[in-house]
């Protein structure tokens, strides 16, 4: 939660705690909590109903607080079997805010796009930052400086926002996606989109279909010679539950030309670039490749201040007469629950 947002929750009717120095990461510092009318304590679980938070909450935490609390976090929950039997048996409510569908309704409430649309930006910002050369075309009375080449692979939300922010950098972009829809959108940004003769790969929910691996061998041919031709390459493709599918061989990077950069904001769901690590900056011949790790708190404050944003949106969805009252038979809600009553109503699936 961010100070800002305290007042509404407490127009909505609760009482706000908040833990010492919970949004120091962020610059947000307590005697902002406590303007804003939070209470700021070490201890703020014992008497919670209901806890906010980014990641979810250790042991340690869920040991004080009263049976039967809620709590709203992102919730991986194949990584949690043992923290899903805790939550079961101590009759927790969890919500997953992974899970909010995409759908119009609950677009207020969506944090994978919000911290989706910071990642995108901060991918942009980095490779500017490591490529040794000028985004934007400068003419000068020296000669003229030509503008970058950066080529985005996958252009769902962090794409399409890693396309915009090098676009208003000055760069020349091309992107590319497997969805047919995101042509238009890769133009709209006044990027060129990239077209392969190869079928458009639509699943689901508006997201992608995994690729066969003779589709994904014939896309990397076809992609060679636009990621030979960048000087930055920015990837960012997903398709849910499954791992990034690997877009950009070792052999591929090495076309590239000496200091150009690659960025790989899919590292830590296995990476679309071969040989990438999350978290580090790995050489690969004369180029080099960066691999994300919880990109987005590497721009706190606006990361906090959507996640906020959206949670504050949850929280109202489950407000009834001024009390938390989630009606679980609505479709947000539902789909957001992950345990309830001693019951696992979600797999993560
Ligand atoms: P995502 O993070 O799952 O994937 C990122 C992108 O990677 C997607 O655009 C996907 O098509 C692309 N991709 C997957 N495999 C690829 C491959 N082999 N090569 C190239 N690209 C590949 O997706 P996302 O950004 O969360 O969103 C995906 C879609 O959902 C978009 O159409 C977006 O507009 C839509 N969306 C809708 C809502 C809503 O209606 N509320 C909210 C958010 C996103």
């Amino acid at each position: 939660m961010v100070p800002d947002l305290v007042g509404k929750l407490r127009a909505a009717g609760y009482q706000v705690t908040v833990q010492a120095g919970a949004g120091s990461g962020a610059l947000l510092f307590d005697p902002a909590y406590e303007v804003a009318g939070a209470l700021v304590t070490e201890h703020p679980f014992d008497e919670a109903d209901v806890v906010l938070s980014v990641q979810p909450l250790d042991a340690n935490c869920l040991a004080p607080l009263p049976s039967g609390a809620t709590t709203i976090s992102f919730f991986p929950y194949a990584e949690r079997p043992t923290d899903v039997a805790l939550r079961r048996e101590r009759k927790f409510t969890t919500f997953g805010m992974e899970y909010v569908p995409r759908i119009s309704r609950a677009q207020s409430m969506d944090a994978l796009s919000s911290q989706a649309l910071v990642a995108g930006y901060r991918g942009a910002i980095v490779a500017a930052d490591m490529l040794g050369q000028f985004f934007p075309l400068s003419m000068t009375a020296a000669g003229t400086v030509p503008p970058a080449q950066v080529v985005v692979l996958g252009a769902g939300v962090a794409g399409l926002q890693a396309i915009a922010t090098c676009r208003r950098l000055g760069a020349v972009v091309k992107g590319y996606d497997v969805r047919a829809a995101a042509a238009e959108e890769i133009r709209s940004m006044g990027a060129q989109a990239i077209e392969l003769p190869l079928p458009t790969l639509e699943g689901a929910g508006g997201y992608a279909r995994e690729m066969t691996e003779d589709r994904a061998q014939r896309q990397r041919e076809l992609l060679a010679s636009y990621i030979a031709a960048a000087d930055a390459l920015i990837t960012t493709a997903a398709v849910p539950g499954r791992r990034a599918p690997l877009l950009v061989t070792t052999e591929m990077i090495m076309q590239m030309a000496p200091g150009s950069v690659v960025i790989d904001l899919a590292a830590e769901a296995g990476g679309n670039v071969e040989g990438v690590v999350a978290g580090s900056v790995v050489r690969v011949g004369p180029v080099q490749l960066w691999g994300g790790a919880n990109v987005p708190s590497q721009m706190p404050g606006p990361a906090s201040r959507l996640y906020a944003q959206n949670v504050l949106n949850v929280i109202m969805l489950m407000t009834r007469d001024g009390r938390f009252a989630p009606d679980f038979d609505d479709e947000i809600t539902s789909a957001m629950c992950v345990t309830h009553a001693g019951n696992v109503l979600h797999d993560g699936g």
